[in-house]
């Protein structure tokens, strides 16, 4: 049995740069016909020159044709006048997640660059969680996602690796709000991150969370919902990163996501609906066009490796019934 899948697209991808970026970027091109890379690097990817370079060093790695977004990070700094030529703005409220410490604190500050962002058709993906009790953050940014798609009817938001219910339920409310979702978050949920030993190769932010949580997600994934895309927030950390005693967030999927994909929608009988959740609702939304990539997924059997270029990725030493041809 196999499955051919059309140009699959990553529609949130962090890269990393030097080392790391050698080990992710051919991984992620075999796989996929593109992604949107992620600019939390430091310092932050904050301009279109900085995004045009780390482009470059991308694709220097990737050994085959790969359409690449980088994403602008929104720092105090970005204006209006910034945005030539920018497709994707990130907004990092300070301090959530591995690279925000240049985020911002004040989202009204932002006034005319959203709206010169709708103006020019840009659009605006979100890092969506308060400082707040861990499994609270994403319920309690609901009310800044509301605001935002209110105050900027015509600006496109990415609600990016939507976790917890409280998301999932503002999706159909307003026309302008999108959402993104991960690998990880239809696999797990926090038994499988800390009800057992602990396993910090399951830490991300936002953290896994309830089945509840997990079942609602997989409704929208398995239906390919139109306003959802695949972005599998693929984060590298060294071994030592994750393991050491104070771990960082981050989950490293890149290498299993199709084949492990494939082997979660065969088993909800929703394997219909992976080409539009991989490849084809991105292609829309986002408005890109990859160059045709047909990726073939066989059903046999894979042992993920224990380490990849000083990484643990996702499902070490497991086996996916699925493998990419
Ligand atoms: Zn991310």
């Amino acid at each position: 049995m196999e499955i051919k899948l059309v140009s699959p697209f990553d529609a949130h991808l962090h890269l990393r740069d030097g080392d790391l970026l050698k080990t992710a970027a051919p991984i992620s091109a075999r796989a996929f016909a593109g992604a949107i890379a992620m600019p939390n690097l430091t310092p932050p990817i904050a301009s279109l020159e900085a995004a045009n370079a780390y482009k470059a060093r991308i694709l220097a790695h990737c050994g085959e044709p790969f359409e690449l977004v980088a994403a602008i990070y929104l720092t105090p700094a970005l204006a209006a006048r910034d945005l030539e030529g920018v497709k994707i703005v990130k907004l990092y409220p300070i301090g959530v997640t591995t690279g925000a410490e240049s985020g911002v604190t004040d989202i009204d500050r932002y006034d005319r660059l959203f709206g010169a962002m709708s103006d020019r058709g840009a659009i605006l993906s979100v890092h969506g969680e308060t400082n707040g009790e861990v499994l609270a953050r994403e319920a309690q940014f609901a009310p800044i996602y509301e605001n935002l798609a209110k105050r900027y009817p015509r600006l496109k938001i990415v609600m990016e690796h939507i976790s917890s219910i409280a998301l999932v339920n503002l999706l159909d409310r307003y026309e302008n709000l999108f959402a993104t979702i991960t690998l990880h978050h239809l696999l797990y949920t926090l038994d499988d991150l800390l009800g057992g030993r602990l396993n910090p190769h399951l830490f991300c932010k936002p953290i896994v969370k309830t089945a509840a949580d997990r079942g609602a997600l997989r409704k929208l994934a398995f239906a390919a919902h139109p306003k959802v895309s695949f972005g599998s927030d693929s984060a590298p950390h060294l071994r030592a990163a994750k393991e050491g005693a104070s771990g960082a967030a981050g989950v490293f999927s890149a290498p299993v996501l199709l084949p492990a994909l494939a082997e979660l929608f065969e088993a909800h009988s929703a394997l219909g609906a992976l080409q539009a959740f991989v490849s084809d609702n991105a292609r829309r939304i986002y408005g890109v066009a990859p160059a045709e990539k047909i990726v073939t997924l066989i059903k046999r059997p894979t042992i993920v490796p224990d380490e990849i270029g000083g990484v643990v990725p996702l499902l070490a030493g497991e086996t996916i019934a699925w493998s990419l041809a």
